[in-house]
This record gives C-alpha cells, structure tokens and sequence, in this order.
C-alpha cells in the first residue's frame, strides 16, 4: 500500500499545533488549574514527532539520503513518518522482543525494519554499524536537534496565553526534559520548575540522582517500555543537579499499576489512550502528589505514545 504523499517541503514542520485543554477532571477538588498539553493528537502518536520531524528536516537541509533509527518504540514511529512526509527512505533497526504492533506502525508509515539481537544495546550497535556516510542516525533521546524541536511544545503554550508554575512530564533517555527545558528558557520561564516522572524499574534518572552520577541500570523492569533507557542522556542528567534559579528538576518515581490507573482514568476524563510511559506523569496529577503543593498553574505534558492497546491496558490493570 502507498500513502498518498504531500508535497515535499523542508521548512513547514512535521509535527502539528496541539491543544492546550484546561481539565476540570483533573483538577479535582484541588482548586488548581490543570493544562494538558496535547501531544497525544500528534499524527504519529507522540511528542517525538517535533523533535525527530526538526532532526530529520535539518539532516535533509545537510544533504542526508537516508534515516536510520534503532527505535521499536515512538521514536522509530517518528521517524519513519518523517521520511514519509520528506519522502526520505527509513530503515528502523528493532531487536527481536520488539512487538508486532510496533513493526505493523513503523511498517504503516514506510519504514523498512530489521530485527537485530535480543535487545536494544545490539539493534543500536547493528545500526550504528549500518551507517553511510549519506545516511543521518536518529537518536530517541540525545541531540540537540532534538531538544530545539521538543522546545516547539512551551513556544506554544506561551503563545495561548497560559503562564504555568510548573510542569509534569515523564522521562526516559531525558530528551523530551532537556526539550521543555530549552523552551521554558527562551520564553523566560527558565525559574518554573518541573517535576520529572518515571515508573519503578526504568528509574534511570531518579537512580542517577541518588547516586550523584550517571548510573546504567542492569535491565529495564518496568512495563512501561517506552521510558526503558537505561541511563539518561548527559545533558538531562545536568540540568538535574542544577539549582532552584533555573528550572529546579524534581525526580519522582511511580509504580506501573499508578501509571495503568492513570491511562485508564485519562481514557474515561480526556477519552483519550496514551501509554503507561505517558500515565506516569499523568498519575502524579491524579495523585495530587505532595510535590504539586501550592502550584496553581500545572502543565501536563501529555506525551502519548501509541504501542499499547485499550486491551493491553486492561490486561496489566488486571494484573
Ligand atoms: C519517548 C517517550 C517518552 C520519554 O521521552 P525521553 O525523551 O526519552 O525522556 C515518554 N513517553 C512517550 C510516550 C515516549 O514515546
């Protein structure tokens, strides 16, 4: 099946304008404002589409004939969208545990995939390995390119008018951290401090903190796989040790039942399916955690995230 192609242009952006919904639902009996930052609409599914969609504008601008990925998750997702839309061949390197679902997405947007090795470390090196010098690699988490386009999100909110207090987002690799970061400083926010979530067994940024240093964790435990880096990137892990004048970073870490309930509930409030890697930020909201104490504006970025199903969903609530 061929989808039909827009005509290509490098300088329109691939990720679209999402909306910033104020939640009543979530707000609760708190009296706080709760803004959700759609990223769930985006046509690929996620966030990772403003990011990958500037990297892979800008390696195009730079002459690159192809993209490599060795994501199974959003970021391969985005990435093979991005060729499609810049009509660039896509070539996603998956280990074997990746799901069918997943290889069906990429598959759907013209991706072309191997499946390489038993896990992500030897389908990143296989396509590592794979790379021309014509070709771009596409990082999920780690490259400036990245960040300035994940900054795209904050440009937005400011321009509807909506000054938060704070900010709720979830954290693998950090890239969509160090995004929202980038974007709270150039629209002068860069005090608003931002509470940073992971689900319990993919923890690498809580870990790393505790530890004073970047630390690798032995294995990703956590069903919530689209957080499952197993060390963040340098740049995040920075930005967590700075202090309260810029962008204070809290580290929180939820369970994935918290992460479920809260997709599950977001289903019901929002009528909405993101993942758990989505959920876990959502849950600290749901919660009204002690650390959302005394912020009246809260932005929830909610990243969305498209390799888990409503019966998957069920499946692990039932667990
Ligand atoms: C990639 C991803 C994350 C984590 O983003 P990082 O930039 O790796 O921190 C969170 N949620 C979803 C749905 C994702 O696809």
């Amino acid at each position: 099946m061929t989808l039909p192609v827009a005509p290509v242009n490098t300088s329109t952006p691939l990720h679209i304008e999402t909306p910033l919904i104020a939640s009543s639902a979530m707000a609760g009996p708190t009296g706080r404002q709760v803004w959700l930052k759609m990223e769930a609409l985006q046509p690929p599914g996620s966030f990772k589409i403003r990011g990958v969609g500037f990297a892979c504008q800008t390696y195009v601008q730079r002459g690159a004939k192809r993209f490599i990925s060795s994501s199974g998750g959003n970021a391969g997702i985005a990435a093979a969208y991005a060729g499609r839309r810049l009509q660039v061949p896509v070539l996603v390197v998956v280990p074997e545990t990746t799901t069918e679902r997943a290889r069906e997405l990429i598959r759907r947007e013209q991706g072309d995939i191997i499946v390489h090795g038993a896990s992500f470390q030897e389908a990143n090196a296989h396509a590592l390995e794979l790379v021309g010098p014509s070709d771009a690699f596409i990082h999920p988490f780690d490259d400036a390119l990245l960040w300035e386009g994940h900054a795209t999100m904050i440009d937005e909110v400011a321009r509807a008018g909506v000054t938060p207090d704070a900010v709720v987002l979830s954290v693998g690799g950090g890239g969509l951290l160090c995004g929202v970061v980038e974007g709270l400083r150039r629209n002068g926010w860069g005090h608003v401090p931002i509470m940073a979530v992971e689900t319990a067994g993919a923890d690498s940024l809580a870990q790393a903190i505790a530890a004073g240093e970047r630390v690798t964790l032995p294995a990703i435990t956590s069903i919530a796989t689209s957080l499952g880096a197993r060390q963040v990137s340098a740049q995040a892990f920075a930005l967590s040790q700075q202090g309260a004048a810029t962008s204070a970073v809290t580290s929180v870490v939820v369970s994935d039942q918290a992460a479920v309930q809260a997709c599950l509930r977001f289903m019901d409030d929002q009528r909405v399916v993101v993942e758990p890697a989505c959920g876990a930020a959502l849950a600290l909201v749901y919660a009204d955690a002690p650390q959302l104490a005394g912020f009246k504006n809260v932005l929830v970025i909610v990243c969305g995230g498209v390799t888990a199903t409503v019966a998957q969903l069920q499946k692990w609530a039932a667990q």
